[in-house]
This record gives C-alpha cells, sequence and structure tokens, in this order.
C-alpha cells in the first residue's frame, strides 16, 4: 500500500490525517485527567452519533465481531429463542455467535443480493417469539441494506419482548439510524469503517431495556473479557469523568476515536448521511453506465456505504489486481455463494467526489486492459454530472 493509494474497500478505508496524527500523541496513563475527559466526551459523543439519549455506550478494544459477541453473550442465556434475518456473511456470522452461547436460533435467509419477504418477518416473529432479534443494516458480502425502522417496528408489534440488536458496522455514521426513536436495543459498530477510524476498536450502544435484561439473568455472562459486569462500571465511571481500572483501554485508539466523532458531529450528521447517498448514487450510475450489474436487487436495497458490483461476461477476479494497479484497492466477493463473481468497493467515512472518479476511472482502465468493450469514459462521465 503506498501513501498514494485509495482505499476504497469496504473497511477499513482511508483515514483523515487529524485523526491519524491523534493516534501518534503522547500515550498517557488511562487515568490521567486528561484521557478521562477525553474518554468521557468520546462516550458522550457516541450517544450522539447513534442518536441514542438514553442509551449507554461501550468502547472496547477489539473488532466489530467482539462488538457483536458482547452484545451476544451479555443478553442470550442457554435456551433463549433467537430470530436472524440474514442478508449475506456477516449476519451469518451473528447465527453462529448466538449458537455458540446456547440460543435456539431461527435463521431466515434471503438469496444472495435480496431481503427476506416481511410477512415472511412477521410471521415468524409471532410464531418464534423470540427474546433476540437480530439483523445487519447493510451487509458487507452483498451490499444489501434492510429497513431497520420498519423492521423494529414490526417487531414491536409482533413480539413486543423482542431485543432489536443491529448489525451497523457497515452503516452506523455513513447511513441513517436513530437508535432510541427507532427502539433499537443494541446498534454496533467498529471503528474502521464508516466512523473512520483505523481498525481496533467494538463500538456498541445498549437501550435501557438491554441493560434490564443484562442485570436480570440467572446465569453468569460466559466471557470474561465481554461480560457487561465488568465494563457497566468503567463506561459509568468515565461518563462521569472518573478514572477507573478493569483491563487497559487502548489509550490512543480512543484519542482517534474522539477526533472522528469531533468531525463527523462538526459535519453534522445529517449533512454527512446526504453526502454518503449522493456519492454512492454517483458511483452506481457510474457503474450501470458502464454495463455492470450489481449484486443488490433492486436500487431501495442498495446500501450507501459500499458497492458490490457482478464481473461482466469473460471477465474475472483478475480485474482487481489490474484496478490495484492503477492505485485504486477494492476488495473481492465473500459471499460464499458467488463468491468469485463480483467484487466489492467501500465508500464511506472522508471519501471525496474526487475518489469516486478516480475509482470508476481505475475500474474504467482496468476493464479496457482485460479486453471488456464499453463506452470508454461514460461511467466517470455519468457520475461527474452527479457529483
Ligand atoms: C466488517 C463487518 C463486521 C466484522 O467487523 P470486524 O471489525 O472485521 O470484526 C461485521 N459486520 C459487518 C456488517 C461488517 O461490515
Amino acid at each position: 500500500m503506498s501513501e498514494r493509494d485509495l482505499l476504497m474497500i469496504p473497511g477499513p478505508v482511508n483515514f483523515d490525517p487529524g485523526v491519524l496524527r491523534a493516534l501518534s500523541a503522547p500515550t498517557a496513563g488511562h487515568t490521567a485527567p486528561e484521557f478521562v475527559e477525553r474518554f468521557g466526551q468520546a462516550l458522550e459523543w457516541m450517544k450522539q452519533v447513534f442518536i441514542a439519549p438514553s442509551g449507554m455506550p461501550f468502547v472496547i478494544a477489539g473488532s466489530g465481531t467482539l462488538a457483536m459477541d458482547m452484545a451476544v453473550c451479555n443478553l442470550v442465556e442457554p435456551g433463549d429463542r433467537a430470530l436472524a434475518l440474514s442478508t449475506g456473511y456477516f449476519s451469518d456470522r451473528m447465527t453462529a455467535i448466538l449458537e455458540r452461547y446456547g440460543a435456539e436460533v431461527t435463521t431466515l435467509c434471503a438469496a444472495p443480493g435480496d431481503t427476506v419477504p416481511v410477512e415472511q418477518v412477521q410471521t415468524t416473529l409471532e410464531r418464534v417469539r423470540p427474546k433476540l432479534f437480530a439483523m445487519t443494516q447493510v451487509d458487507t458480502s452483498t451490499g444489501v441494506a434492510v429497513d431497520v425502522r420498519a423492521l423494529t417496528k414490526l417487531a414491536r408489534d409482533a413480539a413486543p419482548d423482542a431485543l432489536v440488536v443491529v448489525d451497523g458496522v457497515c452503516s452506523v455514521a455513513g447511513m441513517e439510524l436513530q437508535q432510541d426513536a427507532w427502539g433499537v436495543d443494541i446498534a454496533l459498530t467498529a471503528s474502521q469503517k464508516a466512523m473512520g477510524v483505523p481498525p481496533g476498536l467494538a463500538l456498541l450502544v445498549a437501550s435501557p431495556r438491554a441493560l434490564e435484561t443484562f442485570k436480570a439473568r440467572k446465569k453468569p455472562v460466559a466471557n470474561y473479557y465481554g461480560d457487561w459486569t465488568n465494563w457497566l462500571p468503567i463506561m459509568e465511571a468515565y461518563l462521569a469523568r472518573k478514572g477507573m481500572y478493569f483491563a487497559t483501554p487502548p489509550v490512543n485508539m480512543v484519542y482517534a476515536l474522539h477526533e472522528s466523532l469531533r468531525q463527523i458531529l462538526a459535519e453534522g450528521l445529517e449533512a454527512r448521511i446526504a453526502r454518503h447517498k449522493k456519492l454512492s448514487d454517483a458511483f452506481k450510475v457510474g457503474v450501470r453506465q458502464i454495463g455492470l450489474a450489481q449484486v443488490p436487487v433492486r436500487a431501495e436495497i442498495a446500501a450507501p456505504t459500499m458497492s458490490a458490483i457482478y464481473f461482466p461476461d469473460g471477465i474475472d477476479s483478475k480485474l482487481i489486481g489490474k484496478i490495484r494497479q492503477r492505485n485504486v484497492v477494492v476488495a473481492g466477493g465473500i459471499h460464499p455463494l458467488i463468491r468469485d463473481k463480483y467484487f466489492r468497493v467501500g465508500h464511506m467515512g472522508v471519501v471525496s467526489p474526487g475518489d469516486i472518479s478516480a475509482t470508476l476511472a481505475a475500474i474504467e482502465g482496468a476493464l479496457l486492459a482485460s479486453g471488456y468493450r464499453f463506452d470508454a469514459g461514460a461511467g466517470v462521465a455519468a457520475a461527474e454530472t452527479m457529483l
């Protein structure tokens, strides 16, 4: 990776230089006043970004998978029923985690590129009456987004006791999510995607209802590091601007998170979400103009944070290397049913109009070099009219 490459994968993404500089600040002790203040501020800003004024934020060293693990290990007890909506690889990981902690899981699987029909979700919620209902706002393996607001409302009506858990790793801070207003019990993400911080943090916000469920557990949490019994007093202490130790917090990662949250709120959530939508729309129009099909089967369910694009006939994954030679890094497929047939482009965080044009130009150049025939320049031109 040269310093001049564009990292256009669905996480990690390109990061703001100010966020990177925060990583190299002198490391304070984890109870030093300046760290306590920044950690406390970052936790408050987390609630603002998740739009969860009543929520309890957790910032823990780890990745998005740890955030998923923490959601499940703290809420599920062996034998609890869970319903998981699967729109791809990462949703399936949630099913695996639920099973690991002893849940009886019902999984509703969508075809690659599609969502599960709403009526099927409703009848299954009514039949299963799950304690936990999990969905992935954007499944990064397909680029499919689900309607979290509508599905949460559906759950409230069809199975009022179900705790709604949203994997927002590829969406939070790049797509609308109103945790409190929509009634989402757990929303979680990782640092390295639309949150704009290098990999290394698991980020999660829990509703009062989720914390009550946790506090009413009969059995201890089967995961020592992820147990909220250990972490809740720590997060409460830093929110109250007191230092406290359970396991050493990643001091410099918290500095970087603090700086990125500051930037996110300075841009404004609405403006940021609109920027992601606009850049995504322009990119997708460009891709269509070149003649490439996308994995999401309908435009309304295509994510604004990334794109999943089928290779055209006669072209295979060698295209990714040719795009790479043009200083743009894109990712291969990971959905097991279509793995070798498509590639993925992330457009989140500090992504700009110039990045969108440059990425389309690199894709066009790589396609030309691969012998694919199309109206060269048309993709970039179509996108430019929208940027
Ligand atoms: C990236 C991703 C994950 C996994 O996050 P890691 O940080 O790689 O552990 C989970 N869910 C979704 C939707 C993701 O995009």
